[in-house]
């Protein structure tokens, strides 16, 4: 069966990791999540070389180079147990807009169905993540102001660009992120859900 693939971005701190977490889990038996943020984590918790290299850039919050990230989404889709796939912290540049955009020219096994975009203000986002290090156990190497403002540049910088290039292709949905976290999940719930469900229902104009 083909995959369907939901990519969801959003700022540090806009809540797309924990909103697309709840829809999987809610749909255990037929969505897969995976958060690029936690695969990478993974690596490196794994102590591996390749998790030394990682880690060097998580903890400057710098993206890891290109080749890296390829392979670690297009692994995690091609062996998800599901058919629908949510892949969220993709793409953060243009570059891994463009390299994604081409293996799906040719990977007829892989459907990009939608791009989902949880919008917050700056401001919100760094509430939030300084309230997740201030409560965390164990905080997050990258969970510091300074770092902070590093990680929403490099969100920010290519934002426009790669919003442009899904609204073309009409792939864009802009989700609110600054509500309460139940109607965030509802909303994104129930759009990803009427993506892949809904029947089609044909009206006859005559
Ligand atoms: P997140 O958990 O989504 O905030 O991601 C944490 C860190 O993982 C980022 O600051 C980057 O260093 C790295 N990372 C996550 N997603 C990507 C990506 N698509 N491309 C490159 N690096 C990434």
């Amino acid at each position: 069966m083909k995959k369907k693939l939901f990519l969801i971005i959003g700022a540090p701190g806009s809540g797309k990791t924990t909103d697309a977490s709840i829809i999987a889990g809610r749909h255990m038996e037929s969505i897969v999540h995976y958060s690029t943020g936690d695969m990478l984590r993974e690596e490196v918790s794994s102590g591996s070389e390749l998790g030394k290299t990682i880690d060097g850039f998580i903890a400057q919050g710098e993206l890891v180079p290109l080749d890296i990230i390829m392979d670690t989404i297009i692994s995690a889709i091609k062996n998800a147990p599901t058919d629908v796939v949510l892949i969220d912290g993709y793409p953060r540049s243009v570059e891994q807009m463009h390299a994604l955009d081409k293996i799906l020219d040719k990977e007829e096994e892989i459907e990009l169905v939608s791009v989902i975009e949880v919008r917050v203000s700056e401001y919100v986002a760094k509430e939030r993540i300084l309230g997740r290090a201030a409560e965390a156990e164990v905080v997050r190497s990258d969970d510091s102001v300074e770092i902070f403002f590093d990680r929403m540049k490099i969100y920010t910088t290519p934002l426009e660009e790669i919003q442009t290039f899904y609204i073309k292709k009409d792939l864009l949905e802009v989700i609110d992120g600054e509500r309460t976290l139940d109607l965030i999940v509802k909303e994104m719930e129930m759009f990803i859900v009427n993506k892949i469900w809904k029947p089609k229902i044909w009206c006859n104009v005559y």
